[in-house]
């Protein structure tokens, strides 16, 4: 069994610029979930494991540097189901960190070039996937089906101090679409490019049979798109661990939390408000 530990810690932020601006800033601390699986992973793949252990096999797609699919590996290890990764692209050696965790973690992983793997979805790509692989539970890329989807709508039963805004990073949009069922607005920060709302409705659809919740995007904030960087969010990284001892991941919660602040200096927020940052 995964000893993961919930609910996860909320802490308060204390930071001089939030205090001049009078923004309460709560800090959900889901990254201290499971040191292999962050909290929004776990989330999304609780409801998801017992579909895998009575498929015996969870197939699933990422990138190279997918905590996904590491996350996946380390549910498979610990539920006793077998794992597939289908990275895009080619197979480069010697693996990466991700990709070799995922392996010491009894992933098997296989590759498809990035037009095949553009058309995974596809009954032709599925069907050669279980020609080779047999039967699996499909978990789509970064995990997002509705089981997930309700899996991330129970961290709002952990959330026992009132707020008035919920914000978390926006990859996927699994982690927001299950978090809008709360009566606050939420604010999802993508980290890519692409727009992401017809997806997120389109999960929510699946999910609930509609849109749910009063929730937008907040875009702007993607730093060049998916794991791209600057040297703006890398010194915005540096000064925040200098502050506050804590490294934010810089595929994610660093460009949230550089919006977060970013807005807070526009006034976007009135004097008064209380934030939930997700942090995974
Ligand atoms: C996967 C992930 C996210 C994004 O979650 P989505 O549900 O795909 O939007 C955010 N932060 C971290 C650290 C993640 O690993």
């Amino acid at each position: 069994m995964l000893n993961v530990r919930l609910p996860s810690p909320v802490v308060e932020l204390h930071d001089e610029r939030l205090t001049a601006a009078g923004v309460r800033v709560l800090l959900k601390r889901d990254d201290l979930v499971h040191p292999e699986v962050p909290g929004n992973k776990w989330r999304k793949l609780k409801y998801n494991v017992p579909l895998a252990v009575s498929a015996g096999t969870l197939l699933t797609f990422g990138g190279a540097y997918s905590n996904h699919l590491r996350a996946v590996a380390a549910a498979g290890h610990h539920y006793g189901f077998n794992t597939i990764g289908v990275v895009r692209g080619e197979e480069h050696l010697p693996l990466n960190p991700s990709l070799a965790y995922a392996v010491s973690r009894g992933m098997h992983l296989t590759y498809l070039d990035r037009a095949t793997y553009r058309a995974k979805t596809s009954p032709l790509v599925l069907d050669r996937l279980h020609q080779e692989f047999g039967d699996f539970h499909l978990l789509p890329e970064g995990g997002g089906n509705p089981a997930a989807v309700r899996g991330c709508a129970e961290l709002l039963a952990e959330l026992a101090e009132p707020y008035d805004i919920l914000l978390c990073a926006v990859g996927t949009g699994t982690t927001l679409a299950g978090l809008t069922t709360g009566s606050q607005p939420t604010i999802g920060v993508p980290v890519l490019k692409a727009s992401l709302e017809d997806d997120i409705v389109a999960l929510q659809q699946t999910a609930f049979g509609e849109r749910v919740g009063d929730w937008r995007l907040l875009a702007g904030y993607h730093f060049g798109g998916y794991a791209k960087r600057t040297p703006v969010l890398d010194a915005f990284i540096d000064d925040f661990v200098s502050r506050h001892g804590l490294a934010l991941d810089w595929v994610y919660e660093a460009k949230m939390m550089y919006a977060l602040f970013d807005q807070v200096r526009q006034g976007a927020f009135s004097t008064g408000t209380t934030i939930v940052a997700l942090i995974n």
